[in-house]
């Protein structure tokens, strides 16, 4: 299994895919626009097939799912009812100095002396009032004696008015030579700035850093004053990335809202604010009610949907990791509550009955992707509460990710913890993928990156467009109404109390005053007797530009590769699962002024297309066309030479050799037999 990659091929990946027209920068020609890339030929071709795998298991491969593909501007009440509105966004901080803009939760913290300026003063300004205040002294050796005092004035004057260094000069003519190039006198400013270095041994540093902030104040060659110097601990006041800003002030946490703002209509006021949807997600509960009708589904069901997505994210990084402009693929799916689930069938099944994660993840930790995982062999049951069902559709996601290439051995579950769940949510699972750029755990692992995200998130978002819409997202369920008539009475009891309370918590929390709250809580307890609930929903939401960065991430590799003559020579191989990789097969014709050759090339291509992705090369060395095909990561090659023709004899007649890109072994097959082995292999 291939171990994952480490920080220094980031690199290497970054550059193939834009030299082999994977993924670039979006506008490059304008020098591009931070956050944003654009999906080349091989890149369009990859993210097309990760989006039809999805959707086909998602939807077609069963008979639960509906998709959905709605608008990317809603209106705006849609962003208030789901948060986004008022706590979508991130605390972040500025660095005064770069004026780059973090996360204030990922500025690291640091310790050292922190030097806190509180004005400068132009080196012209402070060379004149030294020269003032012994301006009644004649002697001009000891006026040169005294200047000398500021000394570092006079260095820094020299350099910002570029006064060759050997030149004697007397400071005063230098200040002259200032007045006359910018037009005033020096100047200085009262600001406060602050630069935190590692000790007193920097001192130098943490000058510099001062003079450049004062510098971009708008103060030529400034002198910072320094107020005080002080011991700290873990702070994250200051810049903690690598560069010039290191160590400068960072402005204190602002929120800052993620959503990209437009207007609607010709008019730019409030009332025709609109926002790009940062995510798929909230379509689906504000269209839930119309797909449960059209559909003619009923709960326990799901509507998924693919589509962009857009986040004005504080620090775009790590290529497409985090941009502004991506795509999700999210599914909702909605669940009886458990005490339904418990009503209709006596008892909910145990999670555990459904999936022991910690046996599945011992037992499968020597498994090939290929290979069919050994748990997890139950159907769907009509008995599952919210547990199993969101513990299933994290073991499907996972199976999905192994499906198309991806072992679970480069994958992490991470389970939140109780305090990293947001408040409606029972439970969330992040997957992860080891990326190059992954930070390390303890032992000196990737830690992994978040691929996609699992939650069971309760009765929240319908509850919310419930209340934001006023209209009814509950729904009629006879199955409960006849088993609710049947219940014993304490039974009924407990359930209508436990659902009493879910639905009093959820109001109370949103902000519902106390006696609406009990009021709607009670009646919402009392709809169980007429078979009426509001479903609760697991969410598997994941991001198309994360798994192809991730495919492309695992795919890359190095290994050695004989030329015509035999001779190794390194060759850079994408080993894409046969599924997704962009380019199925490759057709190369030995010889391309054999027209016989070239027409049965042609031939076989046109046997192919109609099924898959196929991509025709007649030019060069054939030894050279393997490898541009193994950097595109297409799996087969197809060669058609003489011996097709028959020329060695009729028994090779009609035979072609496939070229396995990952082994490199040839095999001679007949023309007739192709498609269907290839079909079997990309499918
Ligand atoms: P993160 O914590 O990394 O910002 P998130 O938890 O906010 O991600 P979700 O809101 O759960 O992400 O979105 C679901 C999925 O959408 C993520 O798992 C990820 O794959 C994808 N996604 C989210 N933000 C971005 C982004 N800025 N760029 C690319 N993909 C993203």
């Amino acid at each position: 299994m291939a171990e994952p990659r480490t920080n220094e091929s980031m690199e290497k990946i970054v550059s193939l895919c834009k030299r082999r027209g994977f993924i670039f920068q979006s506008s490059e020609i304008y020098g591009g626009l931070n956050g944003f890339w654009d999906y080349g030929p091989l890149g369009a071709e990859l993210k097309r097939n990760v989006k039809d795998l999805w959707w086909r298991s998602m939807t077609q491969d069963r008979g639960d799912v509906a998709g959905l593909e709605a608008t990317i501007i809603m209106h705006p009440k849609v962003w208030e009812a789901s948060g986004h509105t008022s706590t979508f966004s991130d605390p972040m901080v500025d660095c005064l100095l770069t004026k780059k803009r973090f996360r204030a939760d990922q500025i690291e913290p640091q310790s050292g002396v922190v030097f806190h300026f509180c004005d400068a003063v132009e080196a012209a300004a402070a060379i004149s009032s030294a020269n003032e205040s012994i301006s009644g002294l004649p002697d001009g050796e000891q006026k040169e004696v005294r200047l000398g005092g500021v000394q570092k004035a006079v260095q820094l004057l020299r350099n910002a008015l570029s006064f060759p260094r050997d030149q004697v000069i007397d400071p005063m003519e230098l200040v002259g030579a200032f007045v006359r190039k910018y037009g005033r006198q020096g100047r200085s400013l009262e600001r406060n700035f602050s630069v935190l270095v590692s000790s007193e041994a920097e001192t130098a540093r943490a000058e510099r850093v001062a003079q450049e902030f004062y510098e971009k104040q708008g103060l030529i060659a400034p002198i910072p004053r320094l107020a005080k110097k002080e011991q700290v601990k873990d702070s994250t006041g200051f810049n903690s990335e690598n560069g010039p800003g290191k160590g400068a002030e960072l402005t204190p946490p602002r929120q800052f809202n993620l959503m990209f703002k437009t207007y609607v209509g010709p008019v730019e006021d409030p009332d025709s604010v609109a926002y790009l949807r940062p995510e798929t997600a909230q379509a689906i509960f504000a269209q839930f009610k119309t797909i449960l009708e059209v559909s003619r589904q009923k709960v326990p069901f799901g509507i998924c949907q693919i589509g962009k997505a857009f986040r004005n994210e504080i620090n775009p990084r790590n290529f497409t990791f985090r941009s502004r402009e991506f795509e999700q693929m999210e599914l909702e799916f909605f669940i009886r509550p458990d005490e339904v689930v418990e009503a209709i069938y006596g008892k909910v099944a145990s999670a555990a009955e459904v999936l022991n994660i910690e046996q599945r993840t011992a037992n499968d930790e020597q498994r090939t992707s290929d290979a069919q995982p050994s748990t997890l062999n139950r159907q769907p049951q009509p008995n599952w509460g919210w547990e199993a069902w969101h513990k299933y559709w994290v073991e499907q996601r996972i199976r999905w990710y192994e499906n198309i290439g991806l072992p679970r051995s480069t994958l992490v579950e991470y389970w939140q913890k109780p305090e990293e769940l947001a408040h409606y949510a029972r439970a969330t699972v992040d997957i992860l993928f080891k990326f190059p750029f992954s930070k390390r755990d303890d032992q000196g692992e990737l830690a992994g990156e978040e691929l996609e995200g699992i939650a069971a998130r309760s009765d929240f978002d319908l509850s919310q467009h419930q209340r934001f819409s006023g209209k009814s997202m509950g729904v009629f369920d006879e199955e409960l109404k006849v088993a609710w008539a049947k219940l014993d009475e304490a039974i009924r009891k407990n359930l209508w109390q436990r659902y009493h309370d879910a639905r009093l918590k959820y109001l109370t929390k949103s902000g519902v005053p106390g006696e609406q709250a009990a009021r709607e809580a009670k009646a919402d307890a009392d709809g169980l007797a007429k078979g009426q609930y509001i479903p609760h929903v697991i969410e598997p939401s994941a991001g198309v530009d994360r798994l192809i960065l991730a495919l492309i991430c695992h795919a890359y590799s190095e290994d050695q590769a004989p030329d015509e003559k035999g001779k190794l020579e390194s060759r850079v191989v994408m080993r894409f699962h046969p599924r997704v990789a962009p380019i199925k097969v490759a057709i190369f014709p030995l010889l391309k002024n054999r027209p016989e050759l070239v027409r049965k090339a042609e031939e076989v291509r046109e046997l192919l297309r109609p099924h898959m992705t196929v991509f025709y090369d007649e030019v060069g060395a054939i030894g050279r066309r393997y490898r541009r095909q193994d950097e595109a990561g297409t799996p087969f090659g197809v060669t058609i030479d003489f011996d097709t023709l028959g020329e060695k004899g009729p028994e090779l007649k009609d035979t072609v050799t496939l070229r396995d890109r990952d082994s490199m072994k040839q095999e001679r097959v007949r023309i007739g037999d192709l498609l269907p082995l290839l079909l079997e292999k990309v499918r």
